[in-house]
C-alpha cells in the first residue's frame, strides 16, 4: 500500500459527530480540539475517529495542545477496533481564520521530525466561526510545507 502526498481528507460521520458535539458544548473563549485517527491510502486520509480535548489539554484563546495521555488512550482504542493510526489533529480558531498559525506549523514539524511517530504527513482540520456556522478547512503538513487539501464530508460539521 503506497502512501502518496495527501490531496483529500475524508471525514467520516462518527468522526464529524465528535467534532460537532464538542463545537456545540465547548466554551469558545479558548481553542478546543483533539487528535484524528484513521488511515492514509494512496493520496487520501480517511478519518475514522476524532478525539475530544481531554482534561489535561492546554487551551488558550490562540493555542491548543492535546492531552497526551488522553490522546494515547484514544489511539490505542482506535487501533484495536479498526487498525486506525494517528494521522493528525483538529482544532478551532475562535478568533481567526481556519488557517494553521506559525505555532501550529511548529507543532506539526515536531511531529514529522520524530521518527518514532512515523508520520508521512500530518493532517490538520481547522475550524473557525463564519457568520452562523463553522468554516472547516483541511491541511496537510509535510517536509516543512503546509498545503490546503480537499475536505470530503459525509454530513455537516458544526
Ligand atoms: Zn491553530
Amino acid at each position: 500500500m503506497t502512501q502518496q502526498p495527501v490531496t483529500t481528507v475524508h471525514l467520516t460521520v462518527p468522526a464529524a459527530r465528535i467534532i460537532t458535539t464538542e463545537l456545540r458544548t465547548a466554551d469558545h473563549t479558548t481553542e478546543t480540539g483533539g487528535i484524528l485517527l484513521g488511515r492514509h491510502t494512496h493520496d487520501t486520509v480517511t478519518v475514522h475517529h476524532a478525539g475530544t480535548p481531554g482534561p489535561a489539554a492546554v487551551r488558550t484563546p490562540t493555542y491548543f495542545l492535546r492531552d497526551l495521555a488522553h490522546a494515547q488512550a484514544l489511539a490505542d482504542e482506535a487501533f484495536a477496533s479498526d487498525a486506525s493510526v494517528w494521522v493528525g489533529e483538529w482544532h478551532t480558531h475562535p478568533t481567526s481564520r481556519p488557517v494553521p498559525s506559525a505555532r501550529d506549523a511548529a507543532t506539526y514539524r515536531q511531529l514529522l521530525d520524530d521518527p518514532e511517530l512515523g508520520f508521512h504527513s500530518v493532517i490538520a482540520v481547522i475550524l473557525a466561526p463564519c457568520e452562523h456556522h463553522w468554516a472547516c478547512e483541511a491541511w496537510a503538513a509535510r517536509h516543512g510545507r503546509i498545503t490546503p487539501v480537499e475536505l470530503r464530508l459525509d454530513g455537516p460539521v458544526g
